[in-house]
């Protein structure tokens, strides 16, 4: 028993060579193996005459050796070459660096060979990838993620034995009411053929149960996490007055966004509220009220924000609101060691009532009295064991994590089904939307002469390039800023800002040139979160394409952000045409969530914030751009499980799961 979960090594086969491969693969016990699914599959069964074939194309063909021809081993890969025929047509057949592939063909026998059609001056070749006997059981064959050492048929008969123990070991841990009602096929089953097929259908069907578990135990984790269990909070707070913090009119979703985090801080349920909002939308002002109320409430705020620059800014917006009427400190890597040890006492104490800083928030040193309320602006930088790490410095806080980045709605669901969200769509009324344009290097010269326009209004700009180091043909920002200041620009402020900077001089830079006293600041990406510059009326853009939309329309949030018309440059000389259109696409748009779903499309949501900033775990099989159908099924089918069974109690085999997905999100 229980051979499913023993070491890898217990497989035929796998010796200490074999065994390590695996391992890097992440496969290190038999049932692992299991979910080790394949890439893709190569439909042998669907095989073309070579004359039907275009040369360059990936094609099956059904070909008989007439004769292997010697090897060329002189080459940088060995070349293995037989002579074949389809019936028609005689080829090549060849195959690159694969002696063991090559043994296996005899001559006068008919084999499928899967591969791309080439020619060499007169020749006609086959390019063949893999190749299995007419004989072969399975005509659909898996292609797995392999490591250099391992072959297909190796990890095949690795695959064949796991499942035959899983015969004898694995049971379904699906209720059956559960199976029928979303017409999955049982887990055996599933795990049969989505490792070797018969049929498309089959395969679809096992897909689909397989993408349905995975799914469904991500979105009963993420309840899991919502619900903490029946956590309550010490801090149910009492409903207050609210004066005027501003000097301008709440837009109504601004109301409506204080009137549902209000209400949540009065339940004894810790409060689990997303804020999404596009660029602009002012979502800090909705954080200052909800920090207003929860002082009143006797208990403190921590409010933590990805970069130092930004943790500045929101500092000093709250001492201007709120200076008066509570005690608020900043934290950051800014401050000297003594500094620190002098704010974290006072921390301690409550002697703050509102803490802002960056990560140093949560470090091991920091303690708070009566933490209870967490605000985090730009979450999708955190991940969400950061976001724990924070809360877990008080006794079950509210949590408000704000966020611009606009999720299509199917990631969305994914991601944040743990929170209840509230959504800002209605931008200050007197906003004029922001003109951009898509141009060529060549209109450079007329942009900087539209930037001296701006200037000349006693507005400011930025000018944002990709990279700080002078790699590859990317403008250095050091040196652009050089031939700025020098250059077309002499006669104006010109300041630098990038991420190498020490954190002081970041901070003094970002500090003049909210007080006027830059005219351009030339910067990498870090004026990309948050940065809060109104009199900004102009960003110009340095090879634009090299940033996804959605950061795009970030950078460009940072103008547009007062009362006056503002423009966005994208530069770029990229010449592919989808790449001009995506940009040319990107300037007719003003909204994110069109711009987000339009960067799903074109990316993906691997690339959708960046490397894994979303925190989720890698999902094997179902793939969220594209299951959105899973996605809503799973979400009604977690949602009838715990409406019924809230702790998973009667659901025992389900739990397993589910805790072994939890982990996975907590990593
Ligand atoms: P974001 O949602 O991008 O974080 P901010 O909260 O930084 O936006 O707000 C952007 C700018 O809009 C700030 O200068 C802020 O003072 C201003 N602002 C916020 N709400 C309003 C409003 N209702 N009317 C006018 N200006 C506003
Ligand atoms: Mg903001």
């Amino acid at each position: 028993m229980n051979k499913l979960f023993s070491s890898i090594d217990t497989l035929n086969g796998v010796g200490i060579k074999r065994e390590k491969f695996l391992r890097k693969l992440d496969v290190n016990t038999p049932y692992d193996l299991l979910y080790h699914i394949p890439r893709s599959y190569i439909d042998y069964s669907h095989t073309q005459p070579v004359f039907d074939i275009k040369i360059g194309e990936n094609c099956c063909v059904r070909s008989k050796i007439i004769r292997k021809l010697s090897p060329n081993l002189t080459a940088k890969i060995e070349i293995y070459k037989a002579l074949a025929t389809d019936g028609e047509a005689s080829f090549e057949l060849t195959i690159f660096g694969n002696k063991y592939l090559f043994e296996t063909l005899t001559d006068g026998e008919e084999y499928y060979a899967y591969g791309k059609l080439s020619q060499y001056y007169d020749k006609i070749q086959l390019i063949a990838a893999h190749i299995v006997p007419i004989t072969a059981e399975n005509l659909i064959q898996p292609v797995y993620p392999l490591t250099n050492g391992l072959t297909s048929n190796m990890l095949q008969t690795n695959v064949r034995e796991s499942l035959n123990i899983a015969k004898n070991e694995l049971s379904d841990y699906m209720p059956t009411e559960i199976t029928e009602k979303y017409e999955l096929c049982d887990l055996m089953t599933a795990l049969q053929n989505v490792h070797f097929p018969v049929s498309y259908d089959g395969l679809e069907i096992a897909r689909k149960r397989l993408a349905f578990d995975e799914l469904l135990f991500l979105q009963l984790g993420m309840q899991f996490l919502k619900y903490n269990n029946g956590e309550t909070t010490d801090f149910e707070l009492k409903p207050v007055d609210m004066p005027n913090l501003f000097p301008f009119e709440l837009t109504n979703a601004q109301k409506n966004a204080i009137a549902e985090i209000t209400a949540d801080l009065c339940r004894n349920i810790p409060m689990n509220r997303l804020l999404q909002g596009d660029v602009g939308s002012g979502k800090t002002a909705v954080a200052a009220y909800a920090a207003y109320f929860a002082v009143q409430g006797k208990c403190q705020i921590a409010l933590m924000a990805p970069t130092t620059i930004l943790a500045t800014q929101h500092y000093n917006t709250f001492c201007d609101l709120l200076g008066k009427k509570a005690k608020i400190c900043l934290l950051t890597a800014l401050l000297s060691t003594k500094e620190k040890n002098a704010v974290k006492n006072q921390i301690k104490n409550g002697e703050f009532d509102i803490i802002i800083g960056t990560h140093a928030l949560f470090q091991k040193s920091v303690e708070y009295q009566k933490l209870g309320l967490v605000i985090m602006d730009e979450q999708h930088r955190f991940g969400v064991a950061q976001r724990a790490a924070l809360i877990s410095k008080g006794n079950a806080p509210h949590r408000l994590v704000m966020s611009a980045t606009p999720i299509p709605r199917t990631l969305g669901l994914v991601i944040y089904g743990d929170l209840d969200i509230t959504i800002i769509n209605e931008l200050p009324k007197d906003r004029i939307p922001i003109e951009t344009f898509a141009v060529t290097g060549k209109l450079r010269e007329r942009a900087f002469g539209f930037i001296k326009k701006q200037l000349n209004l006693k507005h400011q700009a930025y000018v944002v390039c990709p990279a700080i180091e002078e790699s590859e043909e990317l403008n250095s920002v050091v040196e652009y800023c050089e031939m700025l200041s020098h250059g077309y620009f002499r006669n104006y402020r010109v300041s630098l800002l990038h991420g190498k900077l020490p954190a002081e001089q970041k901070d003094a830079v970002m500090t003049a040139f909210k007080n006027n006293e830059i005219d351009i600041l030339v910067a990498t990406t870090v004026v990309e979160v948050g940065v809060d510059v109104p009199n900004a009326t102009i960003i110009m853009i340095e090879n634009a394409d090299r940033f996804g939309l959605s950061q795009l329309h970030q950078l460009r949030g940072r103008v547009g952000r007062g009362k006056d018309k503002s423009y966005c440059v994208l530069i770029s000389d990229n010449p592919v045409e989808e790449v001009r259109d995506r940009l040319k696409i990107f300037s007719k748009l003003n909204d994110g969530f069109q711009i987000a779903e339009e960067d799903l499309k074109n990316r993906g949501p691997g690339d959708f914030f960046g490397k894994e900033q979303h925190g989720l775990p890698k999902l094997k099989i179902a793939d969220i751009a594209s299951d959105m159908e899973l996605i809503n099924a799973t979400q009604t089918c977690a949602k009838e499980i715990l409406e019924d069974d809230p702790k998973l109690e009667k659901h025992h085999a389900l739990k397993v799961e589910v805790m072994r997905m939890t982990a996975r999100l907590k990593s």
